[in-house]
């Protein structure tokens, strides 16, 4: 059978993890640090990089490597790397690519921490991000190119603001400049969106979303498509010899998955921020139903969306799968499936939208999102509380906007808790 072309749902149950003859049936939570060998050679090796194999769970361990294969599996990448948290993902992937000095595009529709990292830690570091709206056009993204640009950065459907990003766009004027496309896949996941069919080089995931599906471990992923082209000058850490590697080259030893190996033996090495164990064993559970979830999230939203916008209280709907939305079209070309997430309004604004959370009787007020339990957070005093007032416009968040984690619960109780909340302002 040519796991090759496994569709994805078989991708999702069965991929990474492949038991021998009277092997554990589900991947085993390899809580060890270090691994045992016989001889100094194989391990000299191992350090090396002249051979795979386990040595320090800092750098790779077998429960986190196997959930490393079934996201690059359910991606179509050849490549990922896990670590500690979506913020990390994020951070290496850029810093992966760019060093002090180089400049990265953004589209502007962004998580909160991502922002953050971008505006500040980034910046202090010496890699400058320009934040771009994210519906520019061709032109002006090309003007926005500077010599010094090394990556375009986008979500593919940005949290909060919830706009599609025409990846397509994004990708062309990144190779016509000979530089990757990173996108954060964070909210379609796989199974509703693969960036990499549209042109993308690098995806990142928080895992702490949908992925692990049930808000129990925080982590990140960084995935490699595979086949960028790093050698046209741009990229010399990928192409010259690494000093610290006793003068290895990434893309000559480890011409299928270059970026993931650079990242890994640098950066993970050198920070130390991997996946734990029981994270990615937890995570790798999530995954088995992960199709299964995403479709049943994206249908109790488009039901608790289409309720919300004939309500008389409620001054505005946002959800890219309602017909009328504005990414509707966006969401038809990218998406199969608008995901879980949808944002309302509350005439009376922010106030009463505080009254309406406030009431809610099974939704719960928490600061995550993407798990089978229905939540609600309020963006601009939580998660986007530190940013200033442009910057929250130009993440696409409003003041009132209310941001509704539509669960997987019978969707008639959902909408339920949502009409007795509503009634109380
Ligand atoms: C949550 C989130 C992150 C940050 O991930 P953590 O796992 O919380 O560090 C990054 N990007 C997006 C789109 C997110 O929703």
């Amino acid at each position: 059978m040519d796991k090759q072309n496994w569709k994805f749902a078989t991708r999702a149950v069965q991929s990474g993890y492949d038991p021998g003859n009277g092997d554990p049936r589900i991947v085993p939570i390899t809580q060890s640090t270090t691994f045992k060998y016989d001889d100094a050679q194989s391990v000299a090796d191992l350090f090396d990089l002249k051979r795979p194999g386990f040595f320090y769970t800092r750098l790779a361990n077998p429960t986190v490597d196997a959930f490393e294969k079934k996201i690059a599996a359910l991606e179509g990448g050849v490549a990922a790397v896990a670590l500690c948290a979506g913020q990390t993902a994020n951070a290496f992937a850029l810093m992966n690519i760019a060093r002090c000095g180089d400049h990265i595009l953004a589209a502007s529709s962004l998580y909160g921490g991502t922002v953050s990292l971008f505006t500040n830690t980034l910046r202090k570091n010496g890699i400058e991000v320009t934040l771009i709206p994210p519906d520019v056009s061709e032109a002006e993204l090309q003007a926005a190119v500077r010599p010094e640009t090394k990556a375009i950065f986008v979500e593919t459907l940005a949290n909060p603001a919830l706009i599609v990003a025409d990846l397509e766009l994004f990708a062309k004027v990144a190779h016509a400049n000979g530089i990757p496309l990173v996108a954060d896949n964070t909210f379609p996941t796989p199974a509703l969106c693969n960036p990499f069919d549209f042109g993308a080089d690098i995806v990142t995931h928080s895992t702490s979303k949908y992925i692990d599906g049930h808000a129990t471990s925080v982590g990140g992923i960084v995935v490699e498509k595979g086949g960028f082209d790093w050698t046209g000058g741009k990229f010399p850490e990928f192409t010259e010899p690494d000093a610290s590697y006793h003068g290895l080259i990434y893309t000559r030893d480890f011409s299928t998955a270059p970026f993931s190996v650079k990242l890994r033996v640098q950066l993970v090495r050198d920070y130390g921020v991997p996946m734990m164990p029981f994270n990615a064993f937890l995570s790798m559970i999530g995954c088995e139903t992960l199709h299964l979830r995403m479709e049943r999230h994206s249908a109790n939203a488009l039901r608790l969306a289409e309720f919300l916008k004939n309500h008389p209280k409620v001054g505005w709907v946002k959800y890219p799968g309602l017909p009328g939305d504005d990414q509707y079209a966006a969401a038809q070309k990218y998406l199969r499936g608008a995901s879980g997430v949808l944002c309302f309004g509350v005439k009376g604004g922010a106030e009463a939208g505080e009254k309406v959370m406030n009431s809610l009787q099974m939704a719960a007020i928490v600061v995550h999102v993407a798990d089978v339990r229905t939540g609600v957070l309020h963006p601009a005093s939580m998660t986007h509380r530190q940013l200033s007032e442009s910057e929250l416009e130009a993440a696409g968040v409003s003041p009132d906007l209310i941001r509704v984690s539509v669960g997987i619960e019978d969707a008639d109780d959902i909408i339920a808790d949502f009409a007795q909340a509503l009634d109380r302002v």
